[in-house]
């Protein structure tokens, strides 16, 4: 093999590398959005008081999932992954016990 071929190969190999990494990120999120939503008789969410509209809750004192530091779902979304809630969404209008406020 010659060295323009080689070179040529590499940039080939660097290209399919970045295209697995973008193809993975993109199915990473497309599944963090497809995730069910936590049910709010599941026992995990009982524990922490889970609701899923906070305005209903005069303990949330206005907070919500979507302004917690646990709340991984995209800006503006209207669910998401919840960092104590493994598996499964969060309304963004939800609220629990274990609310933080993000730093
Ligand atoms: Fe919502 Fe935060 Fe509780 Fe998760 S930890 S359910 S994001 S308030």
């Amino acid at each position: 093999m010659n060295a323009p071929e080689s070179e040529s190969r590499r940039r080939l190999l660097k290209k399919l590398a970045l295209a697995a990494s973008v193809s993975t990120l993109a199915s990473t999120q497309l599944r963090a959005e497809d995730l069910p939503l936590i049910n709010v008789s599941d026992p995990a969410a009982k524990a922490v008081k889970y609701v899923e509209d906070t305005s209903k809750v005069k303990e949330a004192q206005g907070n919500r999932c979507d302004t917690c530091a646990l709340y991984a779902g995209k800006d503006g979304s209207t669910q998401g992954p919840c960092q104590i809630f493994k598996g499964k969404a969060v309304k963004a209008a939800g609220w629990c016990t274990a609310w933080a406020p993000q730093i």
